[in-house]
């Protein structure tokens, strides 16, 4: 039996299923974990959507959304748990339980770092998003892609895609797109929010981030720091102020832009994105984390935030040298 028939016997003769994604969960999480909680539903399955913490609100407007579960409301097991978009068990924070709580592990995923943890992995490192994966199982498994399920896939792909200009968009990607649009979604309203829109207090949030900005390496690295204390000066969170890091990497001259964010005492999310061609996918390596070659990510605790900015860019200036030596 391939995947494909595998995952389409488990679907009719199961009935019991979660949805989860990775920590600080994603457009791409958020899209695909909901557009399988809806074909699930449809196909009246019982189904359970987990997010660790609050899913964030800029996704209130997919279908589901409001029937995504924490943790600590449930301790039920499951015939088969689905998980979405996470590279490896850590990245699943307290929803790493889930894992003991079910018959089989369906890990669906585009991570090229991913460690294959599930009974059964469907790992594609050239897809654009997990979304764009769905889409495909969806079809050739011939369920129907309803709107709502259309909405929660175009929301996974143009988050991943930073709307559609990342080199992880093909002709393929496209081609999904148009499908999915032929279903009649709003599309250029699901674009802005997740591309444009910010709040008021979010804009405040970029104006002290941005202060925090040094340049290194003649300005082909740049970093930018964000507190706790800024988040609660602007009374605001993370996600109102759009993609931080992306502000560091569309700096002209900048090849490698770092974000470093304080997520607890002594605890700090590193988030990695390069323009062209350097590979920070290896740097997130080194710290435990993962990701893509042009965009990843890991956590480093049990030191200052000046001691990682420190660390970070001596890794770099090192990665560099090799990189020259490769080269030339
Ligand atoms: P972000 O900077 O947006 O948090 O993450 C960028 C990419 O790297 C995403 O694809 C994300 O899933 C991955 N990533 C971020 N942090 C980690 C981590 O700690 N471990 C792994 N394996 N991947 C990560
Ligand atoms: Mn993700
Ligand atoms: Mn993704």
């Amino acid at each position: 039996m391939n995947k494909l028939e595998e995952l389409k016997k488990i679907i009719d003769s199961l009935n019991n299923f979660a949805i989860v994604s990775h920590t600080s969960p994603d457009g791409d999480s958020m899209g695909s974990i909901l557009s399988l909680y809806n074909l699930l539903i449809d196909l009246n399955k019982n189904v359970d959507v987990f997010v660790e913490g609050q899913a964030p609100y800029k996704f209130s407007y997919l279908s589901g959304f409001y029937n995504i579960k924490n943790i600590s409301q449930s301790n039920s097991r499951y015939d088969c748990l689905f998980v979405l978009d996470c590279g490896d068990e850590d990245r699943l924070g307290e929803c790493k339980d889930l894992l003991n709580r079910t018959d089989i592990i369906i890990n669906i995923d585009h991570h090229i770092t991913n460690n294959s943890f599930g009974n059964i992995n469907i790992i594609d490192a050239k897809a654009s998003s997990v979304g764009e994966i769905l889409f495909e199982l969806y079809k050739n498994l011939n369920y129907k892609i309803t709107k709502e399920i259309a909405e929660c896939l175009y929301t996974s792909i143009v988050s991943d895609t930073g709307g559609f200009k990342f080199s992880n968009t093909s002709s393929k990607t496209m081609r999904i797109v148009a499908d999915l649009i032929d279903t009649g979604i709003n599309f250029t309203n699901i674009y802005y929010r997740i591309m444009d829109l910010k709040t008021l207090n979010g804009i405040k949030l970029i104006s002290k981030v941005t202060s925090t900005l040094k340049i290194y390496l003649d300005g082909k690295v740049a970093t930018m720091k964000l507190t706790k204390q800024m988040l609660e000066e602007c009374q605001t969170k993370e996600d109102e102020a759009g993609e931080l890091v992306n502000i560091v990497r569309d700096i002209e001259s900048v090849e490698v832009g770092i974000l470093i964010k304080e997520v607890d005492i002594d605890t700090y999310k590193i988030s990695f994105r390069s323009k062209d061609y350097f590979d920070v996918k290896d740097i997130a390596l080194k710290y435990g984390g993962g990701g893509h070659i042009k965009a990843a990510g890991c956590t480093i605790k049990n030191k200052s935030i000046d001691e990682i900015e420190k660390e970070l860019i001596d890794e770099i200036k090192k990665a560099w040298v090799k990189y020259n030596e490769w080269n030339n």
